[in-house]
């Protein structure tokens, strides 16, 4: 398969090839068609360096709207780092795009004045670490009624690291008529819990 067989678009892929991705990896090829045609839940198996930001960055950045200036994306990731590495890719994925897409890594150990004053600018995606987007809410410095896509990356390492209680409130800020995409490298039963509390029972699954 290629990306374009995949239906990720001319430029995404033109930006892709610059960061040598070439050619998609399985999680990619499963993921990809999938989310870009159909707009229901999803849920994918997948380890970490499989190339799961890519598998759900790209069918993202094609639904977004950028000329709308509201947040209409959530990434929930369980460390710092990792947010702040699906935010650059979401960034260099994005350099053809035609319109702008502008993507914000929200995460705790950042200054939060800094963090809030930078919410002020059009932000289409926040990528954030739970606790911190949990702050944010708090002091009602962002608004969470437009988002349509709620990404839970790495579920498990999430709950392990014991943001469960935040993971919850966050999806009952979010509106119910979004679409939860959650990736875990493994199924335990607070994850299939999580599942069914959050997401639709049509959810599409993927190993
Ligand atoms: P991820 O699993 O999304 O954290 O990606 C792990 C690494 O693989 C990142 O450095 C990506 O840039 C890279 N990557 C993602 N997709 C591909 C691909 N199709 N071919 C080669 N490298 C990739």
């Amino acid at each position: 398969a290629s990306f374009a067989s995949l239906g990720v678009s001319a430029d995404l892929i033109k930006a892709l090839n610059e960061n040598h991705i070439e050619s998609p990896t399985e999680i990619q090829v499963k993921t990809i068609p999938f989310l870009n045609e159909q707009d229901t839940d999803f849920i994918g198996l997948a380890q970490t360096g499989t190339g799961k930001t890519a598998a759900f960055g790209l069918p993202l950045i094609q639904k977004i709207d950028g000329s709308k200036p509201y947040v209409q994306a959530i990434v929930l990731s369980p460390t710092r780092e990792l947010a702040k590495q699906i935010a650059k890719q979401l960034f260099r994925f994005t350099k053809y795009y035609p319109e702008k897409i502008f993507t914000e890594a929200i995460c705790g150990g950042d200054k939060i004045d800094a963090q809030i004053e930078k919410l002020k600018r059009p932000t289409q995606i926040v990528v954030a670490t739970p606790g911190r987007l949990n702050d944010l809410l708090d002091r009602q410095a962002i608004d969470l009624s437009q988002v349509e896509y709620v990404i839970l990356d790495e579920a498990d390492e999430m709950l392990n690291m014991g943001f469960k209680k935040d993971i919850d409130r966050i999806l009952r800020f979010a509106p119910k008529e979004r679409h939860t995409w959650l990736f875990s490298a493994t199924m335990p039963e607070e994850i299939k819990q999580l599942i069914k509390q959050f997401m639709k029972p049509d959810a599409h699954k993927v190993e």
